[in-house]
């Protein structure tokens, strides 16, 4: 979250200032944007961490909004295939009304991928399935599995 132009994680401390924040429109121009700057570039997902892991104070950070696309699902095998910027939100949106849920969910929602991935995050079946990162086949275009709704 940016608040007077300094951001902050879903718990609010601390408050940090950053030089700015890159919107690359694709993987490719990435590189680009992080190459572009001479500080440390860090990823932001949606900001829902409570700690200070989506913050890289007087650096650049680099939002993932716009690596929103969906590149492939196997119902077969219930493989999705996606870019890190999208959200679980969006995930579910598309996928419930087809019979697929996430394995494993956190108490929000509005969660990228990318995120999901990097804190690996569980939810509430830890003891029966693990984290998001027991799902992840690789994580080069994110590849994961969906379960079945029964
Ligand atoms: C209401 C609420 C309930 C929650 N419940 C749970 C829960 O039940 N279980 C749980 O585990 N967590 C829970 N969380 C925490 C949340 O799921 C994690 O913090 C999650 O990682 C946030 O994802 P994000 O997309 O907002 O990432 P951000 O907070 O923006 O970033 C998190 C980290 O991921 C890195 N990152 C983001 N995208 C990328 C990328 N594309 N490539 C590389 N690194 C990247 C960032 O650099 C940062 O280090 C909850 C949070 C909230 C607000």
């Amino acid at each position: 979250m940016k608040n007077n132009g300094n951001y902050e994680s879903w718990g609010r401390y601390p408050k940090v200032s950053h030089l700015g924040e890159l919107f690359p429109h694709s993987l490719d121009k990435a590189r680009d944007a992080i190459e572009s700057v001479s500080s440390l570039v860090l990823p932001r997902g949606m900001g829902r961490s409570y700690g200070d892991s989506c913050l890289n104070e007087n650096g650049y950070l680099l939002s993932t909004k716009l690596f929103n696309r969906f590149i492939n699902f196997n119902p077969e095998t219930g493989t999705l295939r996606c870019e890190s910027g999208v959200s679980l939100d969006e995930i579910l949106k598309v996928f419930v009304p087809k019979g697929w849920f996430l394995p494993v969910t956190p108490g929000t929602k509005f969660v990228t991928v990318g995120g999901a991935i990097a804190n690996d995050v569980h939810g509430k079946n830890h003891h029966k399935a693990g984290s998001f990162g027991s799902h992840i086949i690789r994580t080069k275009r994110t590849n994961f599995y969906l379960c079945k709704m029964t």
